[in-house]
């Protein structure tokens, strides 16, 4: 029974995931999976570094189907009401 042919490379010449520490088989030395857990934590940390630094600003308010906005002071208020806090009177529609 012959022995079999001892393998081209030897196996401390296989790179090391510098993420996992593991023997990686590709060329660059680094686990696809690794590269991408790798880049994700950066990522993560940009954005958290840049959330902390520019708070959003609060979102509009939404208009309700049952609401309307004062033309005047842009309030909104109930559609059926006529005459709004600011004084603006309110042109009645026959809608219905
Ligand atoms: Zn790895
Ligand atoms: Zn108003």
């Amino acid at each position: 029974m012959n022995q079999k042919p001892q393998p081209l490379y030897a196996p401390r010449d296989r790179k090391r995931c510098p993420v996992c520490g593991q023997v990686s088989y590709s060329a660059v030395g680094i686990h696809p999976q690794c590269a991408v857990h790798q880049a994700d934590e950066k990522r993560m940390q940009g954005v958290k570094s840049r959330s902390n630094a520019a708070k959003e600003p609060a979102p509009p308010p939404v208009m309700q189907r049952w609401q309307k906005a004062c033309p005047s002071c842009r309030a909104l208020m109930h559609v059926r009401k006529k005459l709004c806090d600011c004084g603006h009177a309110f042109a009645a529609t026959n809608s219905q």
